[in-house]
């Protein structure tokens, strides 16, 4: 079954029929132990090879072009302090309306975080460019100035898998959520990313095949980076990821590994959803 893409913008009329992810029935999953449940890897996730990771498809737009919204996106991104090309270049890349459901299409390059159904949050594009700016700020890039493994934790809808799968030479990104699980199938199926793994399990054990990783990533804050991530980590390697500073604040954090141990900064406060144990 293949989803109706959004074209962009959208007629009105045309929202109106279609339905959001959150009236979607989750599909069932049976209960399991979550640490028997180590993240499987997708079934042949690199089957999908044929075009570059670099040549997402222009949509079918009824009127303005979205490649002029995302290039309005991404000047204000650097108006905004983002200072690397890379990343910019990548957000420039990655078609972000195709990941947000049909009805908020119009305000997909608004910096603006959106619902992406079971109460979950696509991130602001300002916040996936500042965390994958200061994942590429450590002693991590590869001689082709790109991350070699990175895992993300808390694919969601698949965008900011999307935009790292340009910076990394391999992605490995978990989502706990089933019904998420397989959005971000459907979302990144068309765009053909051979070196992009969707994993389905709880991404707090990480995903010791892939380790060590030069980066880590997390959409989802935890009240501290758990062990697994630590251990997965690469030294040199960085993670970035939001962790709690209260009842109810969060900050980013950036944990560099070094011969010597870890090095920890703490940065600005953000807002994420919380990082939970388990599959569901
Ligand atoms: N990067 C995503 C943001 C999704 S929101 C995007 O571009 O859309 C954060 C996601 O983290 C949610 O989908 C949530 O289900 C997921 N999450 C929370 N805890 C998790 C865990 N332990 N393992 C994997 N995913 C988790």
């Amino acid at each position: 079954m293949t989803k109706e893409r959004p074209t962009f913008p959208l007629k009105l009329d045309a929202l109106e029929s279609k339905k959001n992810l959150a009236n979607r029935a989750v599909p069932a999953t049976p209960s399991v132990n979550a640490r028997a449940n180590a993240p499987k890897k997708l079934d042949n996730p690199a089957r999908a090879v044929g075009t570059s990771a670099q040549t997402f498809e222009s949509p079918s737009g009824l009127g303005l072009d979205s490649s002029t919204v995302r290039e309005h996106m991404v000047r204000k991104l650097a108006q905004q302090g983002i200072e690397d090309n890379v990343v910019l270049s990548a957000m420039l890349s990655v078609e972000r309306h195709r990941f947000v459901d049909t009805a908020l299409v119009n305000q997909a390059y608004e910096d603006t975080s959106l619902p992406i159904g079971l109460g979950q949050t696509i991130s602001k594009p300002n916040v996936v460019a500042r965390m994958i700016e200061l994942l590429r700020q450590g002693k991590n890039l590869s001689a082709d100035g790109k991350l070699g493994r990175v895992m993300e934790i808390g694919t969601g809808c698949g965008y900011q898998a999307a935009v790292l799968s340009h910076l990394c030479q391999e992605v490995y990104s978990i989502e706990r959520l089933k019904g998420l699980f397989e959005r971000a199938k459907e979302n990144l199926r068309p765009l053909r990313v051979p070196n992009l793994h969707l994993l389905f399990g709880d991404g707090m054990l990480g995903y010791e095949q892939g380790a060590p990783y030069s980066g880590i990533i997390a959409a989802a804050g935890g009240e501290n980076i758990p062990q697994s991530w630590l251990n997965q980590l690469a030294v040199g390697g960085r993670i970035v990821a939001p962790v709690a500073t209260g009842a109810r604040t969060q900050a980013l954090i950036v944990v560099d590994k070094t011969e010597n141990g870890f090095e920890n900064a703490y940065l600005e406060a953000v807002n994420f959803v919380p990082l939970k144990s388990g599959i569901n």
